[in-house]
């Protein structure tokens, strides 16, 4: 028996629920697949972070530091799990590095991956340098290089954003709605009228669902003072003329064909199931949902309860969420281990 945890993923999930483990006396052994925690918001460089407009350097960078200072986590980089066995309270997973790590409770907080946007090659990315993701906007964003257009280095005067790439696409088999791609958008899009006040800013999309409170800090906000422009749309094709894109599909408000060029187009990509998730399932024997995410056996019981007894799962793993609902679910699944620890130990 023991009372450590095991947590894999050192995402923002990961990292709330071994700080809040460890800040109660825990031990907790962290298992981190990349070389560096932080999850997707440090591995790919997002800029000032929605809600709060933090940098997500100063943010996650935060947890980051906490963590890896704090003397009761264990941090194993460059690791993952390769075999898993045991019962509440006493589980023993076998890492890649060859040791063996003891827990009387394991949390998977293995997030998402992110869209790749050569699954939609009609919208023009991997054929025109100029088509990017949200990603790469962070990322030009946050490394203070600014937003310019990768073919030639000049600053975009048009600059398209295209909503749901990758999500509410069932023709791509992705039905569901990523969350948070459309305050991320705006966001993006006030960021690019700051930088680049002559610049054009136009986001197309299908419906807008800058949801609960976001609304008046990103839709109205970016419209009214920033100007951005929203084109209610559907888009047929990116294509070039040799000088601009061209993003050609249907305004289905009025119901016309719109054909309008830019210099640059921004894929607002969506969140994919973490390709591991199919390993991660028959590793830690969880069940997956219908589409790819790691299942809860329940709503609104025991929180973040997986399949298995004793697994826990928070987090981009469930599905789409939000850095704050992650660091929440982090915390509470933290909460069902403790839970699960106390009942183990209570049987002996
Ligand atoms: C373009 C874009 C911009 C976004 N911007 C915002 C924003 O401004 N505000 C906001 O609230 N949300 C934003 N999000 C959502 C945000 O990225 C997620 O909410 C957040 O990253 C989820 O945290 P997580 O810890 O659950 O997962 P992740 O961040 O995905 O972290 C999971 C961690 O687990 C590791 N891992 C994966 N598989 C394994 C394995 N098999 N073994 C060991 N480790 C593994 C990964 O390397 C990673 O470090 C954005 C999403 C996108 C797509
Ligand atoms: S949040 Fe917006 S952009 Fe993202 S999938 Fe949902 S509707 Fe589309």
């Amino acid at each position: 028996m023991t009372d450590q945890v095991l947590i894999v993923g050192g995402g923002p999930a990961g990292l709330a629920a071994a700080h809040a483990l460890a800040s109660i006396g825990r031990k907790v052994t962290l298992v981190e697949k990349t070389e560096l925690l932080g999850g997707a918001p440090i591995h790919s460089g997002y800029a000032k972070l929605v809600p709060s407009g933090e940098w997500a350097s100063d943010a996650i960078g935060g947890m980051v530091k906490r963590v890896a200072q704090n003397r009761l986590i264990e941090v194993k980089l460059n690791t993952t799990v390769k075999k898993f066995a045991g019962a509440p309270g006493d589980f023993r997973a076998t890492l890649s590095d060859g040791s063996e790590a003891r827990a009387g409770a394991t949390l998977l907080t293995t997030g998402f991956t992110h869209f790749d946007s050569l699954n939609k090659p009609e919208w023009g990315f991997g054929t025109f340098p100029d088509v990017v993701t949200t990603t790469q906007v962070e990322q030009m964003i946050s490394s203070k290089q600014g937003v310019r257009c990768p073919s030639d280095g000049r600053k975009p005067k048009r600059v398209a954003i295209l909503l749901c790439v990758g999500s509410r696409d069932r023709q791509i088999g992705r039905e569901w709605c990523s969350k948070i791609c459309c305050s991320v958008s705006a966001n993006l899009a006030m960021e690019i009228r700051e930088e680049l006040p002559d610049c054009h800013v136009y986001v197309y999309y299908m419906d807008i669902r800058t949801f609960g409170l976001l609304e008046t800090k990103f839709y109205w906000r970016s419209q009214e003072e920033f100007k951005v422009k929203y084109i209610k749309a559907r888009i047929a094709e990116v294509t070039s003329n040799g000088q601009q894109l061209i993003v050609k599909g249907e305004d289905t408000l009025v119901k016309r064909p719109i054909t309008i060029p830019f210099d640059m187009v921004v894929h607002a990509i969506g969140m994919d199931p973490n390709v591991d998730n199919m390993l991660l399932s028959s590793i830690f024997d969880v069940k997956l949902e219908p589409h790819g995410f790691i299942d809860r056996a329940n709503t609104y019981g025991v929180m973040g309860a997986t399949s298995r007894p004793g697994v826990f799962v928070a987090g981009a793993a469930t599905g789409p969420e939000t850095i704050d609902d992650s660091i929440a679910q982090g915390h509470a699944a933290a909460m069902s281990a403790l839970g699960a620890l106390n009942l183990a130990m209570a049987a002996e």
